[in-house]
């Protein structure tokens, strides 16, 4: 019997935070995982932790507003390694702001980080897992594309629309074996979470069933799940990892 080859997994945002977790998390179950953002400093260090575990590892610098950029790099990690399985759309960002004073700029930057990068990625790692006919796609969402939030108008169209635009997906590619899922967190305790408020991360633990922020390895390990063989017979889903808060 032969081993098959290497599986190969694209993280994006995976210098910190649910994308580094979710790149160890992936590369302990025997994946090859490119890490990509901007700060090359930080993904350093992911790579550097991966590697001490006894996994494999690439990294990427690339800003996932650049849309040609971003297309050439996931590109690249064809050219590399003559394959893509997997792809992990993690990189997000908040710019929060009530409706009515929300400006054009913060409105779109959040959209281009949240949504278009999303279809960029996509667009360009279908070609590939369509040739090999096997691949997995999860897009990370937020509680907030589900139920809507105060203050995040950008982010939670964003979120919502990374919702919509993966069950399109799957439905346009489960003929080629392809799956396409979302992972929907609640609050986490990663950086994105570090600044907020203090009553709003009381309000945050009080309203969530668990009554606790989740942790960043919580997330990394529903996408993990998703992306394995196990998850074979899931697509179009989103598998919301949030203490229960999307219930309420
Ligand atoms: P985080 O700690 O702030 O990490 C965000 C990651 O995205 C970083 O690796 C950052 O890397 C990368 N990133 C941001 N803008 C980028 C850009 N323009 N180009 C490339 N990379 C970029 O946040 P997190 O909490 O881990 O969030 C990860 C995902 O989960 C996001 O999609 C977020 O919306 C979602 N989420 C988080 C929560 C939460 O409570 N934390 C809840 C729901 C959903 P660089 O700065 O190095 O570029």
């Amino acid at each position: 019997m032969t081993d098959s080859p290497t599986r190969i997994a694209l993280v994006t945002g995976a210098s910190r935070g649910i994308g580094a977790e979710t790149a160890k998390a992936l590369a302990a179950a025997g994946r090859h995982v490119v890490c990509l953002s901007r700060n090359a400093e930080r993904l350093d260090e992911v790579y550097r932790q991966i590697i001490e575990q006894g996994g494999e590892a690439s990294v990427l610098a690339c800003d996932v507003t650049d849309g040609p950029g971003l297309a050439q790099a996931v590109e690249q990690v064809f050219q590399d390694h003559q394959r893509l399985d997997i792809l992990v759309n993690n990189a997000g960002q908040t710019r929060d702001n009530l409706l009515i004073r929300m400006s054009d700029e913060e409105f779109d930057e959040v959209l281009c980080t949240n949504l278009r990068s999303v279809f960029v990625t996509c667009r360009a790692a279908l070609r590939p897992m369509m040739r090999a006919r096997w691949g997995r796609i999860i897009n990370v969402s937020s509680v907030a594309g589900v139920i809507g939030n105060a203050g995040q108008t950008n982010y939670a169209a964003a979120k919502s629309g990374v919702v919509g635009m993966t069950k399109s997906i799957a439905k346009e590619m489960a003929s080629k074996n392809i799956t396409a899922n979302v992972v929907a967190p609640g609050f986490v305790d990663t950086a994105m979470t570090a600044e907020l408020p203090q009553q709003v991360k009381q309000y945050a633990v009080a309203t969530t069933p668990l009554h606790r922020f989740g942790q960043p390895e919580e997330i990394a390990s529903a996408i993990a799940f998703l992306a394995s063989d196990e998850a074979s017979y899931i697509t179009g889903q989103v598998l919301s990892v949030d203490g229960g808060l999307s219930m309420c």
